[in-house]
């Protein structure tokens, strides 16, 4: 039988599934490194990584041996048992992360309800705010997932508008500002939730210095920072997490996306003992977080992260893309920015739209996503090499001609 073509893909997917997303038109059914190819035989350079969660390229030998090994031995246990991996994994997690313990989950906004409900129970045993009234700081054009609650904090009105009544207790404040965090703070504020860099929102680097003085002011008003670094984390920015950069260590940290390899939804909060101390059993909980197939596959995901040294490669190669593409000078450019190998172009109104610019790229061989309106970003496995960087320049160079 000869393979479908990726117009009947494209159909299934529209005809028996909720239209919950507007993918750019193309179908993968391959992929190894930093390639895709669709069911036609053509090859494209994947620029998203399922928004950065194949940090690790496609199918990285070793995450898919730990994947193969382990589904021989056991895959799930529930935490009604011990396995032999969780441990190991979580051992490897937090040394990394330089964090004491973690709770693992499988995505990314699980462990953003988690670090919630960390904070708020914290808030009540420790800090001794009145029961029912924690609060918790978070920023406009945040992005921390899709549960109601965490929408119900969100600043997109496609997010939120038609999901309410919300959850109370968040108090949102403009992204980059120390002077409105320290205006938002009461006695009743338990955590300031936000990531490093806003990716969704369209790659928003907030000033140098930002998160080590949002640091200073949870500190000074016994507040928890609570750093959502599931895009930003695992080299994506240059360092193994991006409050590196500025030391600015967080009390409750959220990973997930690239933890996996890839292949598993894998997410955690990590917190210090003390802090982590105020869930205790039957408080919280998943079937499959910390399952033994999700660890294995972690280990390796991480050290893979490590032998190949993917945060320098991030800085050196996203440093290399920056000045190529501001090289290219082009009037219809508005913004280039980003930290490592996070970035995007903002185009100007004038110039089109995000998507068009998406589709065109596709046609070059090029897969990438249009944020919101007027941006796209640019976010390759990071074992992408310096000429495929230049491959891809000349193919964005091409389209902004
Ligand atoms: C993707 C993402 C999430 C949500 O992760 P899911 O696995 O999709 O639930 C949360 N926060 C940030 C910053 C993200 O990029």
């Amino acid at each position: 039988m000869a393979g479908k073509s990726s117009r009947y893909y494209m159909d299934l997917d529209n005809t028996y599934g909720a239209h919950n997303y507007h993918p750019i038109p193309v179908v993968v059914s391959r992929a190894k490194g930093v390639w895709v190819w669709d069911p036609e035989g053509r090859k494209y350079l994947d620029c998203l990584s399922a928004y950065s969660a194949v940090n690790q390229g496609h199918r990285h030998p070793a995450v898919i041996k730990a994947l193969k090994d382990q589904a021989g031995k056991v895959t799930l246990t529930s935490r009604a048992f011990h396995n032999d991996m969780m441990g190991l994994f979580l051992k490897k997690l937090t040394s990394i992360a330089r964090m004491d313990v973690a709770l693992p989950m499988n995505t990314g906004a699980e462990a953003v309800e988690t670090a919630i409900k960390i904070a708020r129970k914290w808030g009540y045993v420790r800090k001794g705010v009145p029961s029912n009234k924690a609060r918790i700081i978070c920023c406009k054009e945040n992005f921390h997932g899709r549960t109601t609650t965490i929408v119900g904090f969100s600043t997109d009105p496609p997010a939120r508008e038609g999901f309410g009544p919300f959850s109370p207790g968040f108090k949102v404040i403009p992204y980059n500002s120390i002077a409105a965090l320290e205006n938002a703070i009461t006695p009743e504020t338990v955590g300031f939730l936000v990531e490093p860099i806003q990716g969704e929102a369209g790659v928003k680097v907030p000033d140098p210095g930002y998160l080590r003085a949002a640091k200073a002011v949870c500190r000074k008003n016994h507040v928890l920072l609570m750093l959502d670094e599931i895009q930003t984390g695992f080299c994506r920015t240059g360092t193994m997490f991006a409050w590196m950069r500025e030391d600015a260590k967080p009390d409750i940290l959220m990973v997930g996306k690239a933890l996996g390899g890839g292949v598993m939804p894998v997410s955690a909060a990590l917190a210090s003992a003390d802090i982590m101390s105020v869930i205790g059993p039957g408080e919280h909980g998943s079937t499959f977080g910390g399952n033994p197939l999700a660890s294995a596959v972690a280990i390796a995901a991480l050290d893979v992260l490590i032998k190949e040294k993917l945060d320098a490669s991030a800085e050196k190669l996203g440093m290399r893309f920056r000045n190529a593409l501001n090289a290219i000078g082009s009037k219809k450019v508005k913004e280039i920015r980003g930290v490592g190998l996070l970035n995007a172009i903002e185009l100007k109104k004038s110039a089109g739209t995000a998507r068009e610019f998406a589709e065109r790229l596709k046609e070059l061989g090029v897969l990438a996503k249009d944020t919101h309106g007027q941006t796209i970003r640019f976010a390759p496995p990071l074992v992408i090499r310096e000429r495929e960087i230049d491959w891809l320049v000349e193919r964005i160079a091409r389209v902004l001609e």
